[in-house]
């Protein structure tokens, strides 16, 4: 396949633009958008960019060459100072629920979609700058994004994906050169910090607000428009639209929804602020924002120091909070369906059920068993999410950790030194935590040995999705800091490594080490605001 050797040769089809009404209004100032799903708006030029990082991996699905990559032109149009013939800049109206209450007109108030990219296998990818200025919907904002929070998105987006996990993908970040205002924690300790766009990039960018802002205004003929036309563009599968259609399609999104909170649960992923603002209509992990990777296992840990008394949004609560969204998006569809327990019961089966299953079949892979619906696996499990809180274990070495235990020799024999590796305080585990855990691996070993399960099979089951790199949040920090003094390796060698998370590598033995003590309470580390 031949790459394009220049952005100007990238075809765009935008059929968001094209299909769905516009804002007549074209002045770019803060004002509530009615009867229309976007506005046109045009990036604001940034002073002196420079590109930090490309994803290759996505510049392929885009099909532009390397060389296209490292142009000065390609660094000016992932600024936003230059648009590409065909780019047709606009950002979306949507609403949300923001930490269970309605939040009215919210939309892309620093995100502007530059169009729809037809590649080579024709599929289409909206590209989309986050930090690019102001728009219609930056309310009190400035429309920025500084270069702390870019590169936690460019990384964790990129990591996701090649975790295996649904998400939206990052093509570039850039420094715009822009100094920019933040207070992190609201304390009134603010400073200027490096401003910085990210390209995002995802088959669409509709989020569950898109259709609630409709059905909050009661505008039904525009949410219909709406409705039908992710239906036809992304859902196509399922028929033209129909009353039936409808309905098919709000399944697929629970299904798609649950899948992917089966994935955060997997990999211990904490998105932090899941409003349904930031909950994709695709099932696509979106809006990395104050996100955090567990460290030691707790259920009602978060990184959001915005939510640190409620603990809404925390790990354990997310499957939770997933359904309580699609009961939104439930609401404001409902005027196209008018039946509220068919909803109801899509609901059910296609979150509730589904995510049950999606779930215990996903922990099951984690100990490198198959999927079988038996009441000892269910036992197994709830033992095993209670030996994990006993005493401060870091999540994702346990498992890899797990893998490195010889079950092939007699009970007795076992040899746990390994396990050691996934503790914050090994020196500290009792009597108590020991008689836990022993009984625990007894009723493991015999269901390894129930279903026959070898080592072989076991630890590669295990590995394959157990990682063993994460974006844990000190490291990102560590490449953040170091950005901020101009140096960039670290950013790239992270890159490098998210790419390849289940693969031990020895040359990257310092990317798997559990959290150190000086990144425990540190800013950055443990604790992060929605200030991005
Ligand atoms: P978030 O919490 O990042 O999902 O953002 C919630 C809403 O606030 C969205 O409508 C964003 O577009 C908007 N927003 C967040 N930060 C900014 C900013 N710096 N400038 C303008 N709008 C913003
Ligand atoms: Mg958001």
């Amino acid at each position: 396949m031949s790459l394009l050797q220049s952005l100007d040769d990238l075809y765009f089809d935008n059929r968001f633009v094209a299909q769905l009404p516009a804002d007549k209004q074209t002045e770019n100032v803060c004002r509530q958008v009615v009867g229309a799903c976007y506005s046109h708006v045009l990036p604001t030029p940034a002073r002196d960019p420079k590109t930090i990082i490309v994803s290759s991996d996505v510049a392929e699905l885009l099909n532009l060459s390397e060389e296209v990559c490292a142009s000065d032109d390609f660094t000016q149009v992932f600024a936003g100072n230059r648009l590409v013939e065909g780019m047709q800049p606009y950002a979306m109206c949507y609403g949300g629920h923001q930490f269970g209450q309605w939040g009215g007109q919210l939309g892309d108030g620093r995100a502007i979609n530059l169009g729809e990219v037809v590649n080579a296998q024709q599929a289409h990818w909206t590209l989309q700058l986050k930090g690019a200025g102001k728009t219609p919907y930056s309310r009190q904002s400035d429309g920025l994004a500084v270069l702390r929070s870019s590169v936690r998105e460019f990384l964790c987006s990129e990591a996701m994906f090649h975790l295996g996990v649904p998400t939206t993908r990052a093509l570039s970040l850039v420094l715009t050169g822009e100094k920019v205002w933040r207070d992190m924690f609201y304390d009134g300790n603010g400073a200027y910090e490096s401003g910085a766009v990210v390209c995002r990039v995802a088959p669409s960018f509709t989020r569950f607000g898109h259709f609630e802002i409709f059905a909050a205004r009661g505008d039904i003929t525009r949410l219909k428009q709406l409705v039908d036309f992710t239906i036809r563009t992304d859902f196509s599968e399922l028929g033209e639209p129909s009353a039936d259609v409808y309905l098919k399609w709000f399944s697929q999104v629970c299904l798609r929804t649950a899948q992917m909170v089966v994935h955060w649960q997997r990999v211990g992923f904490v998105h932090g602020v899941m409003n349904t603002d930031n909950m994709s209509i695709l099932g696509l992990t979106i809006d990395y924002g104050p996100y955090g990777w567990l460290e030691d296992f707790n259920l009602i840990w978060t990184p959001n120091t915005t939510d640190s008394e409620l603990k809404r949004y925390c790990f354990g609560h997310q499957p939770k909070m997933a359904f309580w969204n699609l009961a939104q998006l439930a609401n404001a569809i409902y005027p196209l369906i008018g039946d509220a327990s068919l909803l109801q019961a899509t609901l059910n089966e296609s979150y509730t059920q589904h995510f049950q299953q999606g779930w215990q079949t996903m922990m099951l892979e984690k100990l490198g068993l198959p999927h079988s619906l038996n009441q000892t696996d269910d036992l197994l499990l709830s033992d095993l999410i209670h030996l994990l809180q006993l005493t401060q274990t870091d999540m994702t070495l346990f498992y890899r950790q797990l893998a490195k235990v010889d079950f092939s020799v007699a009970l007795e024999m076992l040899d746990l030194t390994v396990l050691d590796d996934a503790y914050y305080t090994p020196e500290l585990l009792d009597h108590t935590y020991k008689k836990a855990r022993t009984a625990w691996l007894e009723k493991y070993y015999r269901r390894l040995r129930d279903l026959n399960v070898s080592e072989t099979e076991r630890v590669l089951r295990m590995n394959a999705v157990n990682p063993l790199y994460v974006p844990r949040n000190y490291l990102l920090q560590c490449a953040i800091e170091e950005a901020d003094k101009g140096n960039f390796d670290e950013i790239h060698q992270l890159f490098n490594v998210f790419r390849a998370p289940y693969q031990e590598n020895s040359q990257w033995a310092k990317y798997s080490q559990k959290r150190p003590d000086w990144a425990k309470e540190k800013a950055g580390c443990s604790m992060l605001s929605c200030s991005s």
